[in-house]
């Protein structure tokens, strides 16, 4: 059977990398798929994280989950510290992994910069908790960004070696990553406004480098005229776009929004220069996500309602993780 997991952290405001890399995927698979879906408030402490700001930012997560169209009856949308399961399977996979796949984590170095002495420990064991999120469900699929690609083999390594040591060769299944969008590879991995080689992020945005769905039309519109381009008018070819990291990414901004390949963005815009070309792009992403900013600040002025979705869904969520829970700690030889 398939059963899908994803999460996404509190640790800043939603962005358009998530909803193009991760959130547009979810609603799809529910309708198919037992779906799972996580608000990483484990994952967020990682790093520094104010309390009060980490509860609001909490539901604000969930708060876009559900704007943007995940059913919550369909979907179990929780909080992962609500599901004893997650804490508890990352300290036996983090005695399954071994360091030296860690140490080839890029994330781990991109975040911990220059100083990794002065990183949390939780940070260096992040991707050990992110295998156990998603084998705490057998989970088969995961929807994902680009950049999750590493920890994604990093679970499925997990998995092999504990089917292996304990000899259970189909005790945990290989979690498959999910990466392309609906349109393909566009969207699996959008770029900062202010540097296309560089991805959009939650926790270390620059200024104006990315979007965020609670964007109002004029900051869109401003971030998007400020956006880092080229002199260059759009190519007629999409080979055109390589070595153009900035032209690529607000062109494949443009494709993954209005659901057109590279190549009719192109025949569309092909010739023509940014002055033109970037105000379509903000009014096509205003035009996208205003309907959901305008759902999320209605949500988010509920908190009430959105902590009751993520209590209901961590109880259901811990009735699939339970029995599973149970079978490990028989399976390591803990007294259950
Ligand atoms: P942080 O900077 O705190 O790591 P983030 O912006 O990377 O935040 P996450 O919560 O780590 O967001 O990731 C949530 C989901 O969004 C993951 O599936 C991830 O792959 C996806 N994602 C994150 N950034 C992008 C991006 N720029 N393009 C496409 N998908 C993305
Ligand atoms: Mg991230």
């Amino acid at each position: 059977p398939t059963r899908v997991f994803s999460g996404i952290q509190p640790s800043g405001g939603m962005h358009l990398g998530n909803y193009l890399g991760a959130i547009r995927k979810f609603v799809d698979l529910q309708h198919e798929y037992d779906c799972h879906f996580c608000v990483v408030n484990m994952h967020a402490i990682t790093v520094w994280q104010d309390p009060q700001k980490l509860l609001e930012q909490t539901m604000h997560i969930a708060a876009a989950y559900l704007a943007a169209g995940v059913d919550p009856e369909k979907a179990v949308v929780f909080h992962q510290s609500g599901v004893r399961a997650h804490a508890e399977l990352a300290w036996i996979l983090n005695c399954v992994a071994r360091i030296g796949w860690v140490n080839r984590m890029t994330q781990f170095k991109d975040k911990a910069g220059k100083d990794a002495e002065r990183a949390s420990v939780g940070l260096y064991t992040y991707p050990v908790l992110m295998a156990a999120d998603i084998l705490a469900y057998k989970a088969t699929h995961v929807p994902v960004g680009e950049d999750q690609k590493q920890h994604l083999e990093l679970a499925r390594d997990v998995a092999a070696k504990f089917n292996h040591d304990y000899d259970k060769p189909d005790f945990f299944p290989q979690p498959e990553p999910l990466i392309k969008g609906q349109f393909g590879e566009t969207g699996a991995r959008i770029m900062s406004l202010r540097d296309g080689t560089m991805k959009m992020s939650k926790s270390n945005p620059s200024e104006n480098s990315c979007i965020y769905l609670t964007d109002d039309t004029d900051l869109i519109a401003k971030k998007i005229k400020k956006a880092k381009s080229d002199p260059e008018p759009l190519p007629t070819e999409t080979g055109g776009l390589e070595d153009r990291p900035e032209a690529k990414n607000l062109v494949g901004i443009y494709a993954t929004l209005s659901g057109k390949s590279v190549a009719e963005v192109l025949s569309e815009f092909g010739g023509q220069g940014f002055g033109v070309f970037k105000p379509a792009l903000a009014e096509l992403v205003v035009e996208k996500i205003s309907p959901i900013s305008a759902e999320m600040r209605r949500l988010e002025g509920d908190p009430a309602f959105l902590q009751g979705i993520l209590r209901k869904g961590a109880e259901r969520a811990s009735e699939v993780t339970e029995p599973i829970l149970k079978e490990v700690k028989e399976t390591v030889g803990y007294l259950v």
